[in-house]
Parts: C-alpha cells; structure tokens; sequence
C-alpha cells in the first residue's frame, strides 16, 4: 500500500500553490496532513505563540507600570521637596519672623 502524502497546499514566493510532499501522518476530516502541516499542530504551535505573546505583553506591561510608579514616585517626592523647601525659602524671605516663631 502506498504511503499518503500530506494534501496541504503550500503558496511558494512565486507562480501558484504546490502540493506538499511530505508522508502523511494524520488524516483529520478526510485530509491527509504531514506532522507539520497537520491543523491540530498549526492551531497548539499558534496558542503556544499566543500564549508567550500575551505572558510578554503582560510582563511588559508589569515592567513599564513599574518604572512609570517609580518615575512618579521620584518626582512627586521631588516635587513636594522643592515646593516644601520653596515655600518655606519664601516665607523666610517675606517674612522672617515667621520662620523664627515657628521654630520656637
Ligand atoms: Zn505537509
């Protein structure tokens, strides 16, 4: 008995679509298919793709939240910084006597 060849159309770069010629290993809705070629294999290898992408994406994600609470966290410390020290450089200056009331 001859051995199946996968029936998958493969489209080249050039001219129209040529018959794979691989043996078949499975048969699925009256196809024949190679290992590669088989749709059950193509659909895990696309999920198992999915997969990775969406894990990439939310590490990504994580990553980029993190640094931006990082970023937000140093300038709104920075920012309440110079204000605090701004406010209290200005009030020294328009009026000192309140710097040294406060202190005592
Ligand atoms: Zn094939």
């Amino acid at each position: 008995m001859e051995k199946q060849k996968c029936e998958h159309k493969i489209w080249g770069k050039w001219g129209s679509p040529y018959q794979c010629r691989k043996n078949a290993v499975v048969q699925r809705d009256g196809k024949w298919h190679c290992k590669i070629h088989d749709p059950e294999y193509i659909r895990a290898k696309q999920e198992e793709r999915q997969v990775n992408f969406d894990k990439e994406r939310a590490e990504s994600m994580a990553r980029g939240d993190l640094d931006q609470a990082r970023k937000d966290a140093t300038k709104g410390l920075t920012l309440e910084v110079i204000k605090t020290s701004y406010s209290r450089a200005n009030q020294a200056i328009s009026n000192p006597q309140i710097i040294i009331k406060s202190e005592n």
